[in-house]
């Protein structure tokens, strides 16, 4: 009997990731993708694994969650890995040319031979395994398809990015490039007066909002913020931590600055960083051309902050990724209610193998609980694991506690949980 077909619906991060480790492990796919005929405000082109917001795929020290998840993909399936590392631009953390990795990973995909790319929106789940990847952009009919399958509602997450700017229309002749945090990777940071800073937050209070239904005082957006203009109207929050530039003696500045991070490899745009708005993007120019260096200033993408709808709970998933009530469908990346390029890739690679599993007529295992893959995918599986309703993201307290590890210093413990987890991926790998 030959293994039936896997539908993979996204070519977001997750998707092309449960793509290409389907592909790897001998899977047929056709990955669905609504672009360019249909396209949400997040994205910008028709490329697959287009980035949504900045080009920065964090740390890759395992001492760090972010960093050993990566590790970690790696070893589950290391394509968009690969693609990261071809067009990596960061000098301590895995930030990436945005537009040369998505290109990349679309030659991956292209060269593929298990994975055909059909330009559609799909409206229903189709039959068969499915590894359901669409994303914050979600909308019905396929939203009301996935709840019909998965018997739950949906939660919501907001999710805001920066605006990015082209580098030929701002003034940076008085920039200088120093770490936001000593160790962290140079940005670029344009000093301001204090009057700048005064007539940004005006322009930022006195501006129109357009905020998310549900938005409330409470939210807090996935980045663990909340928005410029509500910053601005809090006087006892200010935009201190937006304008406070490089911390720490070690980064040699006092004053006010804005921060910016690049997008590609040859310095054309860059993100105004921390900069979440709900401004219309007229509103967005007007604001930024408070500070003398911006008056000309030319958005390449405004800023938006969005709502993300997931799926997450014993009621809906299992720690496998699929669907408890319809065995045949995984879910990944932002839907499973996680935030992060590093989680959107490694819970699209474990999707993928997983579906294939399902093409072959075995049952998909989940990642082994000693990995932070497999930790967070129990976590998602878990009854309470969103505090405040807010997306997840991987991280060391996830692992549950060895036994062999009792009275170990922390940085022992660290090494111990690293080398566990590696050792605990590569056999996952090797068993499948
Ligand atoms: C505005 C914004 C900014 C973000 N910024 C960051 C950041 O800076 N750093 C970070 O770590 N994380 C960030 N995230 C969170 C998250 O890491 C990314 O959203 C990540 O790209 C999610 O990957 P995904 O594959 O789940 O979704 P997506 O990358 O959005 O992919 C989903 C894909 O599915 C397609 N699709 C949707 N419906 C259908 C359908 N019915 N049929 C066919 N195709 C369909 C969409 O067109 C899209 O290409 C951000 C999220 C948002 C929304």
């Amino acid at each position: 009997m030959s293994a039936e077909r896997i539908s993979v619906i996204g070519g977001g991060l997750a998707g092309c990731a449960a793509a290409l480790a389907a592909d790897a492990r001998g899977a047929r796919v056709v990955l669905y993708e609504q672009r360019p005929a249909t396209s949400a405000p997040t994205h910008q082109t028709a490329l697959p694994a287009e980035l949504a917001g900045t080009a920065d795929l964090g740390v890759e020290d395992p001492k760090r969650a972010t960093g050993l998840l990566k590790a970690e993909l790696r070893i589950l399936g290391p394509a968009l890995m690969e693609c990261a590392d071809a067009t990596r631009i960061g000098e301590q953390t895995l930030a990436v040319d945005r537009e040369a990795f998505a290109r990349a990973v679309a030659e991956r995909i292209e060269a593929a031979e298990g994975i055909e790319l059909r330009r559609e929106q799909l409206p229903a789940l189709p039959d068969g395994p499915v590894v359901i990847a669409s994303g914050p952009g979600t909308w019905s009919p396929l939203a009301r398809a996935i709840h019909a399958a998965a018997g739950t509602g949906f939660r919501f997450s907001v999710i805001g990015r920066p605006p990015l700017i082209a580098a030929e229309s701002v003034n940076l002749s008085a920039a200088f490039r120093a770490p936001i945090y000593p160790g962290a990777e140079p940005a670029l940071f344009v000093p301001l007066s204090e009057d700048e800073a005064a007539e940004l937050a005006a322009r930022l209070r006195a501006a129109e909002c357009h905020e998310p239904p549900e938005f409330s005082p409470q939210t807090i957006l996935a980045e663990e913020s909340t928005t410029a203009e509500r910053m601005a109207a809090d006087p006892a929050v200010g935009l201190g931590r937006l304008l406070s530039g490089p911390r720490g003696p070690q980064t040699g500045h006092e004053g006010l600055a804005l921060c910016l991070t690049p997008d590609d490899a040859d310095g054309r745009a860059w993100h105004v960083e921390g900069l979440l708005t709900t401004l219309a993007p007229e509103a967005q120019v007007a604001a930024l051309g408070a500070l003398q260096a911006f008056s000309g200033v030319r958005l390449l993408r405004p800023a938006l902050v969005q709502r993300a709808p997931w799926l997450a709970g014993p009621e809906a998933t299992l720690a496998s990724l699929q669907l408890r009530r319809t065995g045949r469908a995984l879910i990944a990346g932002t839907l499973t209610g996680v935030y992060g390029y590093a989680e959107a890739m490694a819970l699209g690679a474990v999707a993928g193998i997983g579906a294939a599993k399902i093409a072959r007529g075995s049952e998909p295992l989940p990642p082994p609980h000693e990995c932070l893959t497999g930790a967070l995918c129990r976590a998602l599986a878990d009854e309470q694991p969103h505090q405040d309703g807010r997306m997840l993201r991987a991280n060391f307290g996830m692992l549950a506690e060895h036994r062999d590890d009792r009275g170990l210093g922390k940085s022992e413990r660290r090494k111990r949980q690293i080398e566990r987890a590696l050792k605990a991926v590569r056999q996952y790998v090797e068993a499948d």
